[in-house]
């Protein structure tokens, strides 16, 4: 009983770990039993579904992306099939699964006051381009809304850029961290390398857990050391995965996922650090949409909403009964903007 007591509080499972890949992964159908989901094929060999009366999680085979109660999140290592069932990587169950399933709600509650916003790119440098497009304008452009959505909502907000100039990367964390920021927030638009166009929805990204490979690893791989972003990367994920529900609820747009990276802008931020995709520039419909002022409004409302989202998970208001083991990524509601800060 101690024994599946520590297990559960730990999100281990009591079943044997297996060597894969140089990883530890455990049976995927042991794991979602020792957690209270009961578990069975989707498509047989292929495909599981782990589900309770909150939670829905979908498993592919040899895929790095699991479904989180309708949100894509990428894991670090693929599902492996063993012996007629699906393995997961212990690395993924402590570092993707169970922040989010099991987030440390109330141990440590944080108000979060002040948000630094990151318009990506900026002067000589102009990101994606497109035509006569430009990603810099636009991030800077939903920066700027966002400010002010923000602002109506009670926050603090700064920006490592209100104008079109040249930041370095490492100074733009930097600065949140010297003006003592609670979140971190970089905005760009994608585009697909080849100019593909039919690729659309946006995505968020987080910090790389230590030991493992960026989604979209680019000259950095699993020998990367601990960056100071791994100190609170649980709660930048949670921002993340409110973030994307939010956005993919309220724009019905495709859902790219929430991701990992270690770029410049993540990995050195002290506080919970995510940046946005927020749709493909070279997509036909989407980058009209991005274009487009009334479009980034509404983007930008979403964004407040996740923001709020995550901020009632980590913060909720005073007097609420504690909890614990409390599933944070449940629910399909579309959050209303509230007009004040709740935690001031
Ligand atoms: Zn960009």
């Amino acid at each position: 009983m101690l024994l599946i007591a520590l297990c559960l509080a730990s999100g281990l499972s009591p079943a044997h770990a297996t060597a894969f890949n140089g990883q530890s992964y455990v049976p995927l159908a042991d794991w979602a039993r020792a957690n209270g989901l009961k578990c069975s094929w989707l498509k047989r060999g292929d495909e599981i579904v782990a589900t309770n009366r909150t939670t829905r999680l979908v498993f592919d085979k040899d895929s790095r992306m699991v479904e989180i109660n309708g949100i894509n999140v990428a894991l670090s290592f693929p599902v492996a099939p063993d012996r007629g069932t699906l393995l997961i990587a212990q690395l993924d169950l402590n570092t993707a699964i169970r922040p989010l399933l099991f987030p440390p709600r109330f141990t440590d509650p944080k108000c979060i006051t002040t948000i630094c916003l990151d318009p990506g790119h900026g002067g000589k440098d102009t990101g994606n381009h497109t035509f006569w497009h430009s990603e810099k304008t636009y991030t800077l452009a939903l920066a700027l809304e966002l400010r002010s959505q923000l602002q109506k909502a009670g926050f603090n907000v700064i920006l490592t850029r209100s104008k079109d100039t040249y930041v370095d990367l490492p100074d733009r964390p930097a600065l949140a961290n010297r003006r003592g920021a609670d979140l971190f927030v970089s905005l760009h638009f994608n585009a697909t390398p080849t100019g593909k166009d039919e690729v659309e929805g946006p995505q968020t990204y987080c910090i790389t857990p230590v030991g493992a490979s960026s989604t979209d690893a680019q000259g950095e791989g699993a020998n990367y050391g601990p960056t100071a972003a791994n100190r609170v990367e649980q709660r930048s994920l949670l921002l993340a995965y409110q973030m994307e529900k939010s956005l993919v609820q309220s724009l019905r747009v495709p859902d790219r996922g929430v991701r990992r990276a270690r770029y410049a802008v993540l990995r050195d931020a002290t506080m919970p650090a995510i940046l946005i995709e927020g749709g493909y520039m070279t997509h036909p419909v989407e980058s009209k949409k991005i274009y487009n002022a009334a479009y980034r409004r509404q983007m930008a409302q979403a964004i407040v909403n996740g923001i709020l989202a995550y901020q009632r998970l980590v913060s909720p208001p005073p007097l609420v009964a504690p909890s614990t083991n409390h599933p944070a990524v449940t629910g399909t509601g579309t959050n209303k903007i509230s007009t004040k800060n709740q935690t001031q």
